[in-house]
């Protein structure tokens, strides 16, 4: 498969830490941003390199050649004006296959070869990578397509299917944290599909084409743009201080680990009483609040090297007392409410189910006995099982003797019980992991 990556950007607020190098050949721990990217997709096997080039170009040129001393093989495209962020790609005869595109001034950790099975998977026109991030409220957020249960007692399905865009200036309320990353993997009929309705935005420069706008958007309603959701390390080099911090991360060790092809480790979250006030039991969006310290403790674990994964019993709707949809509408609260404090988690299991009969309105389909009702430890292996944990070195906290109990079944390595609706309770508990 062959990879594109968009090299010519001009770095302007990140001027200020160096001017005279293209973005992508900014270094860090005294290696270019570009480089890590192409050690990334080697190690993948993925060898096959073009990269466009344009503002000071020729240094990245010099620098790269051919590829043979990194190990890939590489081919320039020279853009001697701007052609926006997918110009290029409609000047490459070459690419007659799927391909992989990338920004040059991202640093990444990924396991590519996942992502290309989904895309398959799925036959998409695309691909999008994206990932919960610290500040949703003002990135680009991708919507996909929940379908409601298919069969009796089943559970609602995302099917990765990507059914609205927002970008920075819709108004939104309550919403997934599910930011765009800007990593996708195309098929060349995406490309002929926008050149059908294609309009210049300025006729003077035809071939200028932005790739969100011009090309990912209006094929939305293909229904075959799909979203991928990882949360392996991608952070783009905006701002001096997010290098820095990207610096500190890649020394730890924390940018590597996160590839999905190394074993993870987790933090385990009960909801209700211990991320939420549990309020008899949560049914509505007002009844919704965040405990004191909640989002800040979030926080810690997102700067950890641990993921933060919510594990709840809900059995609202089983009694009936609430529907997928109402439970998603107070997900996406949490997730609002999280990423307005700079938090975020990366993966919600809930137990719709109970075992008591006999009560007015309940859904018989899910009075049952599961295996995900904690303290059965379902939840937590489907996570583990979807994000390659280590069980052994997670962690859960809850305020019940069954997060406990269901941490203890899994095989975590520690449980720890926290007192109900207290503030501060989840932040100290996830101080003396982190700390
Ligand atoms: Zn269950």
């Amino acid at each position: 498969m062959k990879v594109v990556i968009m090299a010519g950007g001009k770095g302007t607020r990140i001027a200020s830490v160096r001017n005279d190098v293209p973005k992508p050949m900014i270094q860090i721990c005294g290696k270019p941003i570009l480089e890590y990217q192409i050690d990334n997709l080697r190690a993948c096997n993925l060898t096959d390199i073009i990269l466009v080039i344009g503002y000071l170009g020729d240094k990245i040129k010099d620098y790269f050649g051919d590829g043979r001393k990194f190990g890939v093989n590489i081919e320039y495209f020279v853009e001697d004006y701007p052609l926006g962020t997918a110009g290029a790609l409609f000047k490459m005869p070459q690419l007659i296959d799927d391909f992989l595109l990338l920004c040059g001034d991202v640093i990444v950790d990924i396991d590519f070869n996942r992502f290309i099975t989904f895309h398959k998977e799925h036959r998409a026109l695309a691909s999008l990578m994206a990932h919960p991030n610290g500040h949703p409220y003002d990135s680009s957020l991708l919507v996909t397509e929940i379908t409601v249960p298919e069969t009796v007692g089943g559970m609602p399905r995302d099917t990765h299917r990507v059914i609205r865009w927002m970008s920075k200036e819709d108004e939104r309320t309550y919403y997934k944290n599910l930011v765009n990353a800007g990593i996708e993997l195309i098929s060349p009929e995406l490309l002929k599909e926008t050149m059908k309705s294609f309009v210049p935005r300025h006729p003077e420069t035809p071939d200028k084409i932005d790739l969100d706008r011009d090309v990912l958007k209006p094929n939305i309603s293909s229904g075959r743009i799909f979203v991928y959701n990882t949360p392996e390390y991608i952070k783009d080099m905006g701002t001096p201080d997010r290098l820095y911090e990207t610096e500190k991360d890649i020394k730890s060790g924390k940018v590597h680990a996160r590839n999905l092809q190394n074993k993870q480790k987790a933090i385990f979250l009960d909801r209700d009483g211990t991320i939420n006030k549990m309020v008899g039991f949560v049914t509505k969006l007002e009844q919704f609040e965040l405990i004191k310290g909640a989002a800040e403790a979030i926080k810690l674990i997102n700067k950890s090297g641990y993921l933060a994964i919510v594990v709840t019993n809900q059995p609202v709707i089983a009694r009936g007392d609430c529907t997928f949809e109402e439970l998603q509408a107070i997900h996406d609260k949490m997730e609002t409410e999280l990423g307005k404090a700079g938090a975020f988690v990366d993966g919600i299991y809930v137990c719709p189910h109970h075992t008591d009969k006999g009560f007015e309105g309940e859904r018989l389909e899910y009075k049952c006995i599961c295996d995900c009702r904690k303290p059965k430890p379902g939840l937590l292996l489907q996570a583990a099982k979807d994000f390659n944990i280590d069980l052994s070195e997670s962690y859960i906290i809850g305020d019940s003797y069954r997060d406990i109990e269901a941490g203890e079944n899994a095989g975590v390595k520690k449980c720890i019980q926290v007192e109900g609706n207290k503030a501060n309770g989840l932040l100290d508990a996830v101080k003396n992991i982190v700390d």
